[in-house]
């Protein structure tokens, strides 16, 4: 059955698959996610909410339309608090994994860190932002363009 429906695929007698899922979940396991690319952008985020967030150097967000993210499971898990004027933030109630990002400032966008995902999405990282709040004890030497000031997304001098 399966070999059949593979060659009819092959052949063209059946539909391509029009959407790409890409699972991810917490570090226990109890809440799990799914986007659906594509996805909208993929930065690095050097700001100090996101550092303290999730106890890095930087956190690689991972931008997508609220309709193609779907939660899978553990949605009684997920903790949400208000991270700034504008941003709530979540993070597993059961392993403290940090979990999504979501602004007023963008509706109908999530972010969801990178980390979280199992696998390839359909862009590698694009840029820094908030570049001038990194740490001094982490080299990047990329060749991604470098935003930050207030906004985190306006170019540095030099
Ligand atoms: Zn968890
Ligand atoms: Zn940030």
């Amino acid at each position: 059955m399966r070999a059949r429906e593979s060659l009819a695929r092959r052949s063209g007698t059946l539909p391509r698959m029009v959407s790409q899922a890409v699972a991810g979940a917490c570090r226990c396991g109890a809440v799990r996610l799914e986007i659906e690319l594509p996805t909208l952008f993929c930065a690095h985020c050097h700001c100090t909410i996101c550092r303290r967030q999730h106890g890095a150097a930087f956190v690689t967000w991972v931008g997508v339309a609220t309709e193609r993210f779907r939660l899978r499971a553990g949605q009684e898990c997920i903790v949400w608090h208000a991270s700034s004027e504008h941003g709530r933030r979540s993070f597993c109630g059961r392993c403290g994994t940090a979990l999504l990002f979501e602004t007023s400032r963008h509706p109908g966008r999530v972010d969801v860190p990178l980390a979280l995902l199992e696998g390839p999405i359909d862009r590698p990282p694009q840029l820094h932002v908030f570049f001038d709040d990194r740490v001094p004890w982490v080299r990047v030497d990329d060749a991604l363009p470098k935003l930050g000031g207030v906004s985190g997304l306006e170019p540095l001098e030099g």
